[in-house]
């Protein structure tokens, strides 16, 4: 137990330098934390659903907004993340996201 706990505080550790690196524009450096962050989970089965988007899952880019291309696709209602390293194009369905908006907008009233 105590072991996962350990894990799962090193992968936020992981994310939150790959974010750092990726500012910086240091991508290897970012990568490798993002491919480090992801060997620990997978050796703890250890969900990391938070930083699925933050990521491209195909060249362990972290997304900032130079690595980024997101689209809104209304015909399928789904959300296209365009990775700009490698070309991966990662599709998450898009009413959740909607669903999502509209309870915070119900908070803010
Ligand atoms: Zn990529």
């Amino acid at each position: 137990m105590k072991e996962i706990k350990i894990a799962k505080e090193r992968i936020k550790k992981l994310f939150d330098l790959a974010e750092q690196e990726a500012k910086k524009e240091n991508w290897k450096r970012s990568r490798r934390y993002v491919e480090l962050a992801r060997k620990i989970a997978m050796k703890f089965n250890i969900s990391i659903s938070k930083y699925k988007r933050k990521f491209c899952k195909k060249c362990n880019t972290f997304f900032t907004s130079k690595t980024l291309r997101v689209r809104i696709q209304k015909k399928d209602k789904r959300v296209t993340y365009t990775c700009l390293v490698c070309g991966n194009v990662q599709r998450y369905p898009y009413v959740r996201e909607k669903l999502k908006t509209k309870k915070l907008k119900k908070g803010k009233n």
